[in-house]
């Protein structure tokens, strides 16, 4: 399936926002700030890091994406993050539904099956 950007963010937010826990019940993210959202101020560069994995280890992705995104946000400083280590960044929450969402979306499928027991937080240390 040949997706264009925009068409794939609107995807991911129809799937994510839903389950996030800053959406309002009016289905608004309720963050005072939207646009701080790590996951959607820097999706083509979630999406590059995504699509540069092709494994089952979601380990593979956490490192793909701290050396694809985690490294241009500003949020992170000398190798960590404070809004990560409050459990505040959508991307790092969830990424495990981001990730089955963006592959299933591009033809792709993470089988979850698979996946070491971790906990939600899935980009800490
Ligand atoms: S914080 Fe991000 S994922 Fe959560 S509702 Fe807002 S835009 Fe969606
Ligand atoms: S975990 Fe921190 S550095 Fe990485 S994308 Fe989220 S806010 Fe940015």
């Amino acid at each position: 399936m040949n997706r264009n950007l925009s068409d794939l963010e609107t995807t991911i937010r129809n799937r994510i926002c839903r389950i996030c826990s800053d959406r309002t019940a009016e289905g608004d993210c309720g963050r005072e700030d939207p646009s701080s959202c790590a996951l959607f101020r820097l999706f083509p560069q979630v999406v590059l890091a995504i699509q540069s994995v092709d494994s089952n280890d979601i380990r593979d992705y956490i490192h793909a994406i701290r050396g694809g995104v985690c490294a241009i946000c500003h949020e992170q400083s000398g190798g960590s993050c404070e809004t990560r280590d409050q459990v505040r960044c959508s991307l790092d929450a969830y990424l495990i539904p981001v990730v089955e969402a963006i592959e299933e979306a591009t033809g792709r499928t993470f089988d979850t099956g698979v996946l070491p027991a971790l906990s939600p937080v899935h980009l800490r240390a």
